[in-house]
């Protein structure tokens, strides 16, 4: 989302304004609708930037491997450093600031590269599709949450338990 912030900058320090956000971001790889409400203030540097967010993304469940729609909500708050003055249009000396954001010298603050930096951040490690997905079956990779597979279960099965005490003992003599 880009939005032009040359009035608000002219406008005094802690000045408000609230906006309405519903926009296609490109997250990882897919795109994700975001909605949700940001304000920006007015500060002595720039334009800082508040909201909060919610999108959904697809993600792969790392038990079942299936592919589901992970929902996030992102709390942004990131503080946009202006880089022309908003008069004069003269290029204004950054900050040593690494990796901070900037509002552009037509005076637009864009939301979007803010956005997917949280999003990517926001999605677990370790996704399940729910919390208590069961996984795929270790012998024939049967999705377990649509019902239970053809193998018997490894204790009741002997040939599982020759095929372990033979792992065990080849571990042994390594
Ligand atoms: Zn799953
Ligand atoms: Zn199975």
């Amino acid at each position: 989302m880009r939005i032009n912030v040359s009035q608000q900058l002219k406008s005094p320090i802690g000045s408000m304004r609230d906006y309405e956000l519903s926009e296609l971001v490109d997250i990882a790889g897919s795109t994700s609708k975001v909605e949700g409400e940001v304000r920006l203030m007015r500060t002595d540097r720039g334009i800082l930037a508040k909201g909060r967010l919610h999108t959904e993304v697809e993600v792969t469940c790392s038990r079942c491997l299936s592919l589901f729609r992970c929902p996030l909500a992102l709390n942004i708050e990131e503080e946009y450093l202006t880089t022309a003055d908003v008069v004069s249009g003269a290029r204004l000396s950054l900050p040593e600031e690494l990796g901070s954001f900037t509002i552009d010298e037509h005076h637009v603050l864009d939301l979007t590269e803010t956005i997917r930096q949280y999003a990517l951040l926001a999605i677990p490690m370790k996704p399940l599709c729910r919390e208590d997905c069961a996984g795929l079956c270790p012998h024939c990779g049967h999705n377990l949450n649509l019902g239970p597979c053809q193998c018997l279960s490894p204790g009741a099965d002997p040939r599982w338990f020759q095929l372990s005490k033979l792992v065990t003992e080849r571990k042994g003599t390594e």
